[in-house]
């Protein structure tokens, strides 16, 4: 209510903070017309330490009574069920085969019953198979690299992209920004959900916003030295290659900024920390992935101490990967998602394959939404380079396109300068081999070329002799992934 009222006009921003702040003292009953009144008529003027307040975007939604919110998602999830058993064979089949009626889906304890979603499914139902909507529905689509040479396809319904900038609001109001704030969207406009993703919340919470997308290094910091940028958007690894460019042109003084809200790759609390030294900044990390709708599934307060799920769109579950049963809270598993309220491509149990746990203690924030501690790491092998989704899978169908590649190759990665540099050994067959500098150098290019067009990034492509790779006796090892990302959460 307290958001509607400050959408209305009616109330000024420096108003809505004092209230937020208040009503943390005399509790909900504050949500009232009268009220507010009275609070907003003694508030006029009044100073309050900033350092006492959160901001919270949907309170209505934020701050649920754990059973209140068990109450909403059971009835989300009973309409989400339905939809997809009616709209989607893929859904209907899923269920029939288990013998299960949407009727049985009563609350969020049935969710167990539920058949689980996974990568390879999208990827066999590519490109539309998995939505519920009509075409003429669908407004937009996004896409993310699958396990294979085909991506994993999102599409959204107009009220899709509604929930979407909902949910992003939330993030960057938790980050403490508003419509006070200029915004940089440096993360990749395009298929790749987070440019537009991250573009449309921060034009719904009323922030100037300026799209310049990813690259172009000495624009970017021109724009914001020259723009006075407070909120920069990326990629964490990004930010850290900004903020060593940004030192080298000598410009630290002329920035703005205030807060970072980075995601679409794992970093650390170390990462973290020089982040917000080097930018003088305080740093939110983001979460989310293109099955689910893209990032702001999961978001950090001020209190930066775990990821709050947007679980009034989004359940999370934590399964154990091997068993597939479903774990207590705190404890390391598989993140498993259902989303509640999408219309164009709901899902159901999608296993993302990232390791995490969950916390259902209040945060300090006043926030009730669930806590997903920082992602640990991934049950399978996907690696995630300059922020996009690269299977090993992926490279070797590639390769197995070239009559002159041996099916045997390592991929390198490392992380220098803040950048992740991604190296890929090839053997040669031994009939291909050749002295000739030329012929060698021409099936690089090639191999380069076509990798590039699979991955959607480029590869340093190194051709070594046959038989230099070391063959394995067990499970080939075929990465070498040097920046330790995951282990240093
Ligand atoms: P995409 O489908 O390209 O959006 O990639 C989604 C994947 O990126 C997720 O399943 C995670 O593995 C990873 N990811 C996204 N955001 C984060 C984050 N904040 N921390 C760690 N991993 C992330
Ligand atoms: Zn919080």
């Amino acid at each position: 209510m307290l958001c509607e009222i400050l959408n209305s006009g009616l109330l000024k921003f420096s108003e809505y903070k004092k209230i937020l702040f208040l009503r943390k003292i005399i509790g909900q009953k504050a949500d009232s017309w009268l009220v507010l009144n009275k609070i907003t008529q003694f508030l006029q003027n009044q100073p309050l330490p900033l350092f006492f307040i959160y901001m919270i975007w949907n309170e209505s939604y934020e701050c649920l009574s754990r059973k209140e919110m068990l109450e909403l998602q059971g009835k989300r999830l009973r309409n989400t069920v339905e939809r997809v058993y009616h709209n989607s064979p893929f859904y209907r089949n899923k269920m029939q085969e288990l013998g299960l009626s949407p009727e049985e889906i009563e609350s969020v304890e049935d969710l167990v019953k539920l058949p689980f979603t996974v990568k390879n499914d999208l990827r066999d139902q590519y490109p539309f198979g998995l939505f519920s909507s009509p075409m003429s529905e669908i407004v937009r689509l996004h896409a993310s690299s699958g396990t294979t040479g085909k991506p994993i396809v999102g599409g959204y319904t107009r009220k899709d992209l509604n929930i979407w900038s909902e949910v992003m609001a939330r993030t960057f109001s938790a980050g403490n920004c508003d419509r006070s704030d200029i915004f940089q969207i440096a993360y990749g406009y395009g298929l790749f959900t987070g440019g537009l993703g991250a573009h449309s919340g921060a034009e719904r919470i009323g922030a100037s916003v300026i799209p310049i997308s990813s690259g172009n290094t000495e624009k970017q910091i021109q724009l914001m030295t020259d723009f006075g940028t407070t909120a920069l958007c990326c990629t964490p690894s990004y930010a850290l290659y900004l903020a060593e460019m940004i030192k080298k042109m000598g410009v630290e003084s002329k920035l703005k900024l205030k807060a970072g809200f980075f995601g679409a790759e794992p970093w650390t609390d170390g990462m973290r920390k020089e982040l917000e030294n080097k930018l003088s900044i305080k740093a939110f990390d983001i979460f989310g992935l293109t099955e689910i709708i893209g990032p702001g599934v999961a978001f950090n307060c001020s209190e930066q101490n775990g990821l709050h799920f947007n679980e009034d769109h989004f359940i999370p579950e934590i399964i154990d990967p091997h068993t597939l049963k479903p774990l207590p809270p705190g404890e390391v598993g598989e993140l498993v998602i259902t989303t509640i309220t999408k219309e164009g491509m709901p899902i159901l149990r999608y296993r993302t394959k990232d390791l995490t746990s969950l916390n259902y203690e209040t945060c300090q924030c006043g926030r009730t939404l669930v806590r997903m501690d920082k992602i640990r790491g991934r049950s399978d092998d996907m690696l995630i380079i300059r922020g996009v989704n690269v299977f090993p899978s992926q490279v070797e169908s590639v390769l197995l396109e070239f009559s002159e590649a041996a099916p045997h190759y390592h991929l390198f990665v490392d992380r220098i300068n803040n950048t992740d540099v991604f190296e890929i050994h090839v053997e040669v067959r031994p009939e291909f081999f050749s002295d000739h500098l030329s012929q060698m150098l021409d099936l690089k290019k090639r191999i380069a070329h076509r990798l590039q067009s699979v991955l959607g990034i480029s590869a340093e492509i190194k051709l070594v002799e046959p038989r230099s790779i070391e063959r394995s006796t067990g499970k080939a090892k075929r990465v070498t992934d040097k920046r330790n990302i995951y282990k240093q959460v």
